[in-house]
């Protein structure tokens, strides 16, 4: 149930809306720190809703999960379409303050344009997304976040192969790099992935 958020200091001004974008290469820690910050506006009695795509099944149906374990309950959704559609019947009211999208590069190319209207209406958008896709080109979406979000945050990893700054993820099959022509998204299994640093990123042939 959705609540009206109650400051001792209710604001009366028209709320101003921003993008934060938290991106860079796997193993970076995005996902722990996208975490973070909705919970910092749960703690404040903010209406926070969250959204992931339903492509990405690792760890968790039914939250946003990371790697260390730490979740946030979300909305798995199979489109972008899905996800407006869900807004639109939690925000009746108009009582949300915060919506986060996590992995957005694996959702369709209107999400950016979503989450500008969110913005515009007010909303603050918490967003997370890989910045580079396995053949270290730019991916969907986040190419476009990186210019639109006012607050940008690019993490890095370490690289699995030398311990210096990680930037890029490696694709691997049966522990080779991936070819050129693989699907640009993946999320099956079948390959494994480590973060690279730009001496030990091998480009997929
Ligand atoms: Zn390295």
């Amino acid at each position: 149930m959705v609540q009206a958020r109650q400051f001792t200091n209710k604001r009366t001004a028209k709320k101003i809306g921003w993008i934060e974008l938290i991106t860079g290469c796997m193993f970076a820690g995005k996902t722990e720190e996208f975490i973070r910050r909705l919970r910092r506006h749960s703690y404040a009695k903010n209406n926070v809703i969250a959204f992931k795509p339903a492509i990405d099944k690792r760890y968790s149906e039914k939250a946003v999960a990371s790697h260390n374990g730490t979740t946030f309950t979300c909305y798995p959704v199979a489109s972008v379409q899905e996800m407006q559609a869900i807004f639109e019947v939690e925000n009746s009211k108009q009582l949300i303050d915060v919506v986060g999208i996590d992995e957005v590069q694996f959702l369709d190319e209107t999400v950016v344009d979503f989450i500008e209207e969110l913005a515009n209406q007010g909303l603050i958008v918490i967003t997370t997304g890989l910045d580079r896709d396995f053949k270290a080109d730019p991916f969907q979406n986040v190419d476009r976040l990186l210019v639109l979000a006012e607050y940008v945050d690019k993490l890095t990893a370490i690289c699995h192969q030398c311990g210096n700054l990680a930037t890029r993820t490696q694709r691997l099959v049966k522990g080779k790099a991936a070819s050129k022509n693989d699907p640009l998204i993946l999320v099956d299994g079948s390959e494994s992935y480590e973060a690279r640093c730009r001496n030990c990123y091998q480009q997929a042939k």
